[in-house]
């Protein structure tokens, strides 16, 4: 069992919670003190008063810790104090927005590619459903942390001029993806069916 902590202060001894009482204060904010290995008349002192309401929180979209150090969490500010470069802050906020929920980036990438390409475009990241696997390979969708895989989640267009219109989009896996490319459904049967005549012709029979 811990001993209890007597504190001697003026000439005076008493536990943690009496002298919580006779001050005033919070008895958890002295233990913390104490713990620390503050002085006595510090732990004794009442703390200045937080900078920032308990209802703030740290101003990096999408976070919801409470700001410790220029509206930031302590994480994000620390992040930011780190990388001191405009570009790089910016890019700290969005891969934060993004991993909360990567539909956002889906749409958002998709929004950029079909703008390029001048395809069509209307969707809303709710819109977007993420399966548990891929429904044109059937492997696991498994969301990487830095680098693409094979087994990312991508957006497809199912027909690929009809763009990215609400409908037309399927999260498939991005090895799948990078195969079907911007083939229509018909040029991907001839294709499968080229592949798989070629090799039997050439007799390179493969275990399928
Ligand atoms: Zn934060």
């Amino acid at each position: 069992m811990n001993q209890p902590v007597l504190l001697k202060y003026k000439g005076k001894t008493q536990g943690v919670y009496a002298w919580a009482k006779e001050l005033g204060l919070n008895a958890t904010c002295i233990y913390r003190k104490y713990n620390l290995g503050r002085p006595i008349e510090e732990c004794l002192r009442k703390s200045k008063p937080t900078r920032y309401l308990p209802t703030d929180r740290c101003s990096v979209e999408g976070c919801d810790e409470r700001p410790r150090t220029k509206g930031m969490c302590n994480t994000h500010y620390m992040q930011i104090f780190r990388a001191r470069d405009r570009g790089r802050i910016r890019d700290i906020a969005k891969r934060c927005y993004y991993s909360r929920d990567p539909r956002k980036f889906m749409v958002d990438s998709a929004r950029l590619r079909a703008r390029k390409a001048g395809l069509p475009f209307n969707l809303v990241y709710t819109d977007i459903v993420i399966p548990e696997t891929c429904p044109y390979l059937g492997i696991p969708l498994i969301r990487a942390v830095r680098n693409r895989s094979d087994n990312s989640p991508t957006l497809d267009k199912i027909i690929p001029e009809r763009g990215y219109v609400r409908g037309n989009v399927i999260v498939v896996s991005n090895r799948a993806n990078r195969a079907k490319s911007n083939l229509t459904p018909a040029e991907l049967w001839m294709l499968a069916k080229n592949v798989s005549d070629i090799v039997e012709l050439k007799g390179l029979n493969v275990a399928c």
